[in-house]
């Protein structure tokens, strides 16, 4: 009989929990009205979303209005950089429309400039990428140190006069390291109050996804602007995220139709997901949640004392410290990933080797490389991440597993090391 299957990529995602699930259910069915519809089945699901929101708002130590749904980060982070430039250029009486040609007759018109790192999530990435294609900004892609943390001198640097959205991911989805979030934002402010004219203030954007069940996320102690995050990460249903967006900050819609979501984000309101972003939030705040984390944390300093200890030619990858209590990520010399994960999912365990979204592409992960890994150590590489289910057990067998597999693959490549007992 097959063992229990493992799962250690819970940062790629997170089953439901059981209460998330058991909020959700009726919203499938019996109560599922459209939450702008005016009669009683409209309402009763306008109700649940406002539940969800005032939750997410208490979270988020701020007020429900700044709380836009989403399908998720995806789209969060795309409304957030996309939404800064167009409003940027609406103040230039010129007609915009992403993908044509701009005729702005205003000569007080600068170009924009948006500053963000080399190793967000590919979604901030490709839409800074699309931004940049269009001719709409410039960009700026700040590379982080080898201990995968952005340094915020070097923000200070790349600022420029036309500087009008910085956005630094709180924690790496692939190394798990954590970003200064609360040192950018004194400076931005810092320059903000420097500048004569309101018109060109920098919005400061961050995305949270990774970092929702482990770090404080309060947007004033934070001092962000925009804060974007998924449910799926943190026990919640896939496909339904938020948007912070701090009054006043200049952001317009990216996206047509409807007048949902203070006509901000147009579209259905997806009730369930939701209601269960809404109790999955909840949930992180509750003391049982400390505990697992606490757990959680000290099972990943087990697992990487045992892997570095255990199996020659390791190297952990980012910050051991400033690190994400759930993440290990590790290089293995003379491994190729994909074939590591393959033999470990035959195993019954399952970890990921780059990101989530890029695993399956053979190009090694842009994380890695950013934080001066050589492609063949990129390729290398290993994700584990821990979640409330995870047991000693777990990594116990995880290691025990990973160390045959290595093993086998290391000689099936003609790689045995000749100073295999000599390394440590
Ligand atoms: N940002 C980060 C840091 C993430 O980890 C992810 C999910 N891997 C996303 C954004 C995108 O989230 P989603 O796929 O739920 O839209």
């Amino acid at each position: 009989m097959r063992n229990k299957r493992i799962y250690l990529d819970y940062a790629a995602t997170t089953p439901v929990d059981k209460e998330v699930f058991k909020e959700m259910k009726p919203y499938f069915s019996e109560k599922f009205g459209n939450a702008m519809s005016i009669h009683s089945f409209g309402q009763v699901a306008l109700a649940a979303v406002d539940k969800a929101r005032e939750r997410a708002a208490k979270f988020f130590g701020t007020t429900p209005y700044e709380i836009i749904f989403t399908s998720g980060a995806t789209e969060s982070n795309n409304l957030a950089i996309k939404g800064v430039v167009k409003s940027y250029y609406s103040q230039f009486s010129t007609k915009y429309e992403s993908g044509t040609n701009i005729r702005i007759t205003n000569k007080n018109f600068v170009k924009p400039h948006i500053i963000t790192t080399a190793f967000e999530h590919h979604c901030v990435l490709h839409a800074c990428k699309s931004v940049e294609k269009e001719g709409l900004a410039e960009v700026t892609y700040l590379r982080p140190g080898k201990d995968g943390l952005i340094k915020t001198a070097e923000i200070k640097r790349h600022i420029r006069s036309n500087t009008i959205l910085v956005s630094v991911m709180y924690v790496n989805n692939e190394i798990g390291t954590v970003q200064p979030i609360k040192e950018i934002s004194k400076l931005i402010k810092l320059t903000n109050d420097q500048r004569p004219t309101a018109n060109h203030r920098i919005v400061f954007h961050t995305d949270a996804t990774q970092a929702i069940n482990y770090f404080d996320c309060d947007v004033n102690k934070l001092g962000v602007d925009m804060l974007s995050m998924s449910a799926h990460k943190i026990y919640g249903p896939k496909g339904v995220g938020l948007l912070y967006i701090r009054k006043g900050t200049p952001v317009k819609q990216i996206k047509y139709g409807g007048d949902q979501e203070y006509k901000m984000r147009a579209g259905t309101h997806n009730v369930p997901g939701i209601v269960g972003l809404g109790k999955a939030i909840e949930q992180v705040r509750s003391s049982k949640f400390k505990v697992q984390n606490k757990k959680i944390l000290e099972l990943r300093d087990y697992l990487i004392k045992r892997v570095l200890k255990e199996i020659p030619k390791s190297k952990l990858n980012g910050s051991k410290i400033k690190r994400s209590p759930n993440n290990a990520n590790f290089s293995f010399k003379n491994i190729e990933g994909e074939g590591l994960i393959l033999s470990m999912d035959m195993e019954g365990i399952a970890c990921s080797t780059g990101s989530a979204c890029s695993s399956g592409a053979l190009t090694p992960s842009h994380v890695l490389l950013s934080i001066g890994l050589k492609p063949e150590d990129a390729h290398g590489s290993l994700r584990m991440t821990l979640g409330k289910y995870t047991t000693k057990k777990d990594i116990d067998t995880a290691v025990d597993k990973l160390k045959e597999v290595i093993t086998r693959l290391r000689k099936i490549s003609g790689h045995v090391l000749k100073d295999y007992y000599n390394t440590r």
